[in-house]
């Protein structure tokens, strides 16, 4: 009997990695295969933005109690969402030509992080990938996050940061941006965000109250800009802090 005892404790460091091991090998098999099931809609049709998510594991991102692998928005508390996965693919997927090694990127209403460090790995170390939300906490949240993601690297060497700002004014310090994406609702799109758009830079981000419609807001070379609708969506509102805690 003590034989045993002793022998069990002897293994349980290796039983503890093992179950460690198929743990993390289960996370990341989900991941793979949410990201491969978003390839057979068509959804990602980029094999980068496909390697990208792959590298970003989800189950880092979604609170407890989540299901970061499931095809739906999910709640991060303040009254926010983090979007679902084949909304980040799209995004990923309209931005991706302004997304490549060396090109800035803004992410307005970053919520968890998630979107950001994929941009982070788009762009690269010679890139720049900034986050702007208005709730610390989830700032704090999503710098945690990402410390545990495949953009840690990005977060060490200074090309990814996240700040706690007003979004709808965007982030002057680092503009103009070759990509920007608004992960939530702006009742019209904000005239600061334009402003910090590059001439060839492409803007992202869902317009409207009850009714919103993704828009993609491109700058030509010439500054003049154009803006299409590319299809109906649901985000949470692009507001002040207040309005958002309060809300309900
Ligand atoms: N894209 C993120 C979060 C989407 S939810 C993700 O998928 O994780 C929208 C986020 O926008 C919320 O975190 C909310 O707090 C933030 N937000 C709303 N209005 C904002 C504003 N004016 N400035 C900065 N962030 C804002």
């Amino acid at each position: 009997m003590r034989k045993t005892v002793s022998s069990l404790i002897s293994f349980l460091p290796l039983l503890l990695l093992v179950q460690h091991a198929l743990w993390s090998s289960g996370a990341s098999d989900k991941n793979k295969s949410m990201v491969e099931q978003l390839r057979r809609y068509g959804i990602i049709r980029s094999s980068k933005v496909a390697e990208v998510m792959e590298a970003v594991d989800r189950g880092l991102f979604v609170p407890p109690g989540g299901s970061p692998y499931f095809d739906s928005p999910m709640p991060i508390g303040y009254n926010a969402t983090i979007s679902a996965p084949h909304m980040h693919a799209a995004c990923l997927e309209l931005l991706e030509k302004n997304l490549q090694p060396g090109m800035r990127a803004l992410d307005v209403g970053s919520g968890t992080g998630y979107l950001t460090a994929c941009f982070a790995l788009m762009v690269g170390s010679e890139g720049r990938a900034v986050g702007v939300e208005h709730i610390p906490e989830l700032v704090d949240t999503s710098i945690e996050n990402i410390k545990k993601s495949g953009a840690a690297p990005q977060l060490n060497d200074g090309a990814l940061s996240i700040h706690v700002a007003d979004g709808r004014e965007g982030w002057p310090e680092l503009a103009p941006y070759d990509a920007i994406h608004v992960g939530a609702a702006a009742p019209q799109i904000p005239e600061a965000l334009v402003e910090q758009l590059k001439p060839g830079g492409r803007m992202v981000i869902p317009v409207g109250t009850m009714f919103q419609e993704l828009k993609v807001v491109d700058k030509k070379l010439d500054g003049t800009v154009s803006v299409r609708d590319e299809t109906s969506v649901r985000y949470v509102p692009l507001t002040s802090k207040e309005a958002q805690l309060h809300a309900n």
